[in-house]
């Protein structure tokens, strides 16, 4: 018997109905980063004049109440089951995508997954990975700059800051790959990972984030 995580109603799923319909999928997502837009069909301003290095971005959820609480639930209080929501929120969508297309979820600093004790995004790619049978490529990148930080800098600063944070660590025998992370709030991080990927020979990276500011 299973009971629903949010309100512990009997549901086969991490999520009962209704809990489900919590859940708000971006309106109109921008075509490559999910940026919720006005109109249909649309490129986000940011995306057309500052194209970015990945094709596009599968997100399954706005980064609003009750999501924001169960992604800071899993970050900073170690609840493995928001994991579990998360990952059961981007299985229909990510599964549109090769079945042979690894994911990688976004690393930490080394400092951080020490102090943190596990890496949130890990902890929702290997749900994916598990249930759709999809390589998981856990150890390729390794983040260089702690960017705990990011507050406190100008936005210009910051972004200086998250460019060339990662680094390729093996091989990467694949030519797509999946970056998976927990929230998006801009596609800096995103466009980090994949410029990264790219100068190690991958020809095309789709993000995939859980939930999306809508700012
Ligand atoms: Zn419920
Ligand atoms: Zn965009």
């Amino acid at each position: 018997m299973f009971r629903c995580a949010v309100c512990q109603a009997h549901s086969q799923k991490s999520l009962c109905y209704g809990c489900q319909s919590l859940i708000q999928e971006p309106t109109n997502p921008c075509q490559i980063c999910a940026k919720p837009l006005n109109q249909a069909d649309g490129i986000c301003g940011e995306c057309r004049s500052d194209p970015p290095n990945f094709s596009q971005t599968i997100c399954a959820a706005i980064y609003e109440p009750p999501v924001s609480l169960w992604v800071q639930q899993l970050k900073f209080g170690g609840r493995m089951d928001r994991a579990r929501i998360m990952a059961e929120a981007l299985l229909e969508p990510i599964s549109k995508v090769d079945h042979n297309i690894p994911i990688l979820p976004v690393p930490l600093h080394p400092k951080r997954l020490k102090s943190r004790g596990y890496n949130q995004a890990y902890e929702i790619a290997k749900i994916i990975c598990k249930k759709q049978q999809r390589p998981l490529l856990a150890d390729v990148l390794i983040r260089t700059k702690n960017t705990a930080m990011q507050a406190e800098l100008l936005e210009k600063q910051r972004a200086a800051n998250v460019r060339a944070a990662f680094v390729v660590n093996k091989e990467i025998a694949h030519k797509k790959v999946i970056v998976l992370d927990d929230v998006m709030t801009t596609s800096q991080t995103l466009r980090s990972v994949s410029g990264c990927l790219i100068k190690a020979g991958v020809e095309e990276v789709i993000g995939a984030v859980f939930a999306r500011t809508s700012g």
